[in-house]
């Protein structure tokens, strides 16, 4: 919490400054009504004592009982507008404060979040993330903009009122203030108890989010799988679970709140019956001196007024741990080390510098959790040339590929474009350098045009339809109702397969890398598609150095190195010509292919046939 002031308070240090020091007058000012009501009570409608006024010099007041009457009235209304302007500015002051801290929290935890490698997105819940940015970062809002006030108000009031009380009536005063070690030491209490509690609430708000949004992003599974049922019994018990959480922080602040009200409530009684006894009987027991009604009456409204607050703490303290809770989430992911980042002295590589060249020097890799998916792979691709990888399903044909592009590091070797290891070249270069189609296309909601700009926005018009053109696209998207500018829904679902794979060929077209990672479709499609989305390809890899994973034979055929992959390693490399040549998993893959099992070896049928049991077990 103290981060959030330093951090991101500091440059709104103004807007704070103004709504503290407004609302340090606004609580100040509201004090006076009830202090002149108690001098007007004495000096003015009873007449038996002069009329006073703490820090006012007596040159100042009124002498006869007519001009006190006035001064009183114009005092008590000069307080009360004052209270309403001060207020107003208050208000404003801290809703712009609190407001412009989210917006800063925000975005910082948005970037932070964003520059994360993908180690983080694979294991975080997109849910959890979301509630972060969302409820974490809004419930920081209404501390600010709610509580910060409730502090200073507390602050203000009760410093100034105890000073008064104690003016008042020092002995008098001693039997209210007893109480505030007490509600101190019950709200230590309460804040020990309820931290745990809170840390959990936020939890599960976002495991809840993590369920809904998990179900929004399947909503087609479950539709054909009927299993709407199941789906709203699991949103039921996440919604219970944090309603549970919730229900175990509500219960201590039944506790807290209203135990608070009692202990202030037993001091403003305590209050009341010692100086009414005074009143009625004299000084009682150990208390000395005398004790006018109007200063009683001011006594115990200042003790209403101070003991209000102190029960409010509690909501103060509440909405403090709710805040304080949700920042340890904020921050905790804003402060995650960046595995993969950038060199601390990145080597720029111009886009019209780079000639293409990839070598990967005995590259090994494994997932943080997992055994090694990969060892000992070494191979060079030419500017231009296509290297295909093939193999088993989880060979690590897209680990391999994804290596390059640094959405992970490599745990020892390494790989480098023209001649320089990518860990050293800035990652804006490389990434600009290395375009990437995948088989998931993802389309964002919004244009055609906004889609295909994407990453390369200052692409113009003409330069945009022949990227389409050349990846086979113009012609659907000329018979789109409104063209380029046609929206094409979330994730583009109101285009078919094979054309959003046509459009996202042609944003990398438009993007024009030395280097290409094209990750093959393995679904098919119609043949026509297929003659459509090969031409687009033969267009997009022309000239480019490409790394496939090739799931077609005209793919692997047209390569000038293949690399089979096996078991965390290249199993075997070569030309398609060289691989078929002489026998093993090369030959094999191809004569599953072709469609023809006869006279494969029987070792490698056995060990296929394993590969696909252990497979189907994990
Ligand atoms: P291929 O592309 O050849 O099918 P992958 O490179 O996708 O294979 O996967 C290689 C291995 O790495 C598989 O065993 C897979 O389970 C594992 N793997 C892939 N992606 C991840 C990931 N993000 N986290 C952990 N393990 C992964």
């Amino acid at each position: 919490m103290t981060r959030l002031f330093a951090q991101y308070g500091r440059p709104e240090w103004y807007l704070l400054a103004l709504a503290v020091v407004t609302s340090l007058f606004g609580r100040t000012v509201a004090l006076v009504p009830p202090l002149v009501l108690g001098v007007a009570i004495d000096a003015v409608f009873v007449g038996n004592t002069t009329y006073t006024l703490p820090l006012v010099p007596a040159a100042w007041l009124p002498t006869t009982r007519i001009e006190g009457l006035w001064f009183s009235v114009a005092l008590v209304v000069g307080a009360l507008v004052s209270s309403v302007l001060l207020t107003w500015a208050q208000g404003v002051g801290f809703s712009l404060f609190s407001n412009r801290v989210q917006h800063r929290v925000r975005v910082d935890a948005y970037e932070a979040m964003q520059g994360l490698d993908m180690s983080f997105f694979d294991d975080k819940q997109t849910g959890q993330v979301m509630s972060i940015l969302n409820n974490d970062v809004r419930n920081l809002k209404s501390f600010l903009n709610g509580t910060v006030g409730g502090v200073v108000q507390l602050l203000v009031t009760v410093t100034a009122i105890a000073g008064i009380l104690v003016y008042l009536n020092a002995q008098l005063a001693l039997v209210t203030l007893v109480a505030v070690p007490l509600l101190a030491t019950f709200t230590v209490w309460f804040m020990r108890t309820v931290r745990p509690l809170y840390r959990t609430l936020r939890q599960s708000v976002g495991d809840l989010n993590t369920r809904i949004e998990n179900n929004l992003a399947g909503i087609e599974v479950i539709k054909t799988s009927s299993t709407e049922g199941f789906e709203t019994g699991r949103v039921e018990d996440a919604s219970w679970a944090s309603y549970l959480r919730t229900w175990a922080v509500v219960k201590l602040e039944y506790l807290y709140q209203p135990g608070m009200e009692l202990m202030a409530g037993v001091a403003f009684a305590v209050t009341f019956v010692v100086g009414g006894l005074w009143l009625v009987t004299g000084p009682p027991g150990p208390f000395t001196g005398t004790l006018l009604v109007g200063e009683f009456v001011t006594f115990l409204f200042m003790t209403q007024r101070f003991v209000d607050p102190l029960a409010g703490a509690g909501r103060i303290v509440n909405s403090y741990e709710n805040a304080r809770a949700s920042a340890e989430r904020i921050f905790d992911l804003s402060d995650r080390p960046v595995l993969v980042g950038e060199s601390d002295s990145p080597v720029a590589l111009p886009r019209d510098e780079v000639a293409g060249r990839i070598e990967y020097d005995d590259v090994a890799f494994g997932y943080r959790t997992e055994s090694p998916v990969l060892t000992g792979v070494s191979f060079t691709v030419e500017p231009g040339e296509t290297v295909a990888f093939v193999g088993p399903t989880g060979a690590g044909k897209s680990t391999l590929a994804k290596l390059l592009l640094r959405l992970y590091d490599v745990d020892a070797g390494s790989i480098r474009v023209d001649g320089i290891d990518v860990r050293d070249l800035s990652l804006v270069d490389l990434r600009r350098a290395v375009g990437y189609v995948g088989q998931d296309v993802y389309l964002f909601d919004g244009t055609v045009r906004e889609n295909l700009q994407y990453g390369a926005f200052d692409a113009s018009h003409e330069e945009m339809v022949a990227a389409a053109r050349a990846a086979e696209a113009h012609e659907f998207v000329s018979r789109l109702p409104d063209g380029y500018d046609t929206r094409i829904g979330e994730r583009g679902v109101k285009l078919s397969g094979g054309q959003r794979q046509r459009l996202s060929i042609a944003r990398a077209m438009l993007q024009d890398p030395a280097i290409l990672v094209l990750d093959e479709a393995t679904s098919s499609v119609d043949t026509e598609t297929e003659l459509y989305i090969q031409r687009a390809l033969d267009a997009l890899t022309e000239g480019r150095t490409t790394v496939v994973i090739a799931h077609r034979l005209s793919t692997v055929r047209g390569a000038d190195l293949v690399l089979v992959l096996d078991e965390g390693g290249v199993a075997e490399h070569g030309t398609h010509d060289e691989l078929l040549a002489r026998p093993g998993l090369y030959a094999t893959l191809w004569g599953i292919q072709a469609g023809d099992t006869d006279g494969l070896p029987g070792a490698l049928l056995e060990r296929l046939a394993r590969r696909s049991e252990s497979s189907a077990d994990g």
